[in-house]
């Protein structure tokens, strides 16, 4: 895969830490917020590297930029050392701060997956936090703030990576995922993250759930089909939550396409198909828009599957009807 540098280096919070660099006022804490956890661990290495380069920012060549990637830098540690931070890692991280730097001038902690750690680790970490020994810097990491105390929180620097854009992730990852076509639905139906696309990506179901939703939103004409349609869906019933965003992006470009703004369409091949939805209007496409906000409410309340895919289906059908009266 290629670096993650080349996402990161762009963004805000890269901008940020770079900028404190140049002025020689790099924060001694951090909590860099990213919804992609597969490659948190990789991402707050980059930032480690920003810290600890000395020729660039960062250079990715010199010596402490290659630890930091293969691992190996010993004023760089990196924890937690199972999937989760236990309290452990944090008596160890502690115990750590107080040995002097041995490659370098300061000593970098990167803590990932943050968020799973518990109440009694917060807490002990809040005095580090707060007065680390000189020339320590924390790198925490979390999927996201909920779980945090705001005890922790009100003690580091927050940065927030946000998804990237769509040109942003084709571009990256183009040469890993060399299916065009492929990769810009992956990407148009994604969450913004690295790890998101490539799931979908590498997803068969993906593929035939999307060209389902499709099936759906042009096939779909009277409401003896909606149980036709409903059996087609719970095919997927382990997957309803990714047939709910996939429709609910087939429906975000037939809205583009019904308010006649179509080249906001990201992936063209897109327009054709839905250009066979007939008898859909503005008011029905936002109708349906908002009843698959209202499934995934139901969904969290453990609605039962089968039902709410035909209700959702019904009302569909039920409001494209409706507009087409007015
Ligand atoms: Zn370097």
């Amino acid at each position: 895969m290629k670096k993650l540098f080349a996402l990161l280096e762009n963004t805000e919070g890269f901008n940020i830490i770079k900028r404190e660099k140049k002025s020689g006022a790099v924060s001694h804490a951090y909590l860099v917020v990213c919804a992609d956890g597969e490659n948190l661990t990789e991402i707050l290495k980059e930032f480690a590297k920003l810290i600890a380069c000395k020729e660039g920012a960062p250079c990715g060549k010199c010596r402490d930029c290659t630890l930091i990637d293969s691992g190996a830098h010993s004023d760089v540690l990196v924890y937690p050392k199972t999937d989760s931070v236990k309290t452990e890692d944090i008596v160890d991280l502690i115990e750590q701060s107080y040995i002097k730097p041995i490659e370098s001038d300061k000593k970098i902690f990167i803590l990932s997956h943050a968020e799973t750690m518990n109440l009694p680790a917060q807490n002990k970490l809040l005095k580090t936090l707060e007065e680390p020994p000189k020339n320590v810097h924390l790198i925490l990491g979390a999927t996201t703030e909920y779980g945090l105390l705001p005890t922790v929180l009100s003690r580091v620097k927050k940065i927030e990576i946000k998804g990237f854009s769509e040109e942003v992730l084709i571009d990256f990852l183009s040469e890993e995922c060399p299916d065009l076509v492929r990769l810009k639905e992956a990407v148009s139906c994604a969450d913004g993250t690295v790890s998101g696309v490539k799931r979908l990506y590498e997803d068969e179901k993906f593929r035939e759930i999307k060209s389902l939703c499709e099936s759906i939103v042009i096939d779909m004409l009277s409401s003896k089909q909606v149980l036709h349609f409903a059996e087609k869906v719970m095919v997927y019933k382990e997957e309803i939550e990714l047939f709910l965003s996939v429709l609910e992006r087939v429906l975000g470009n037939l809205l583009y396409i019904t308010a006649e703004q179509e080249q906001l369409v990201k992936n063209k091949a897109d327009i054709n198909a839905l250009k066979r939805a007939t008898g859909f209007k503005k008011g029905s496409v936002l109708n349906a828009l908002e009843l698959i906000c209202t499934a995934r409410k139901k969904l969290k309340f453990n609605a039962n599957a089968q039902m709410l895919v035909e209700w959702l289906l019904f009302g569909i059908l039920e409001g494209k009807h409706k507009w087409q009266k007015l």
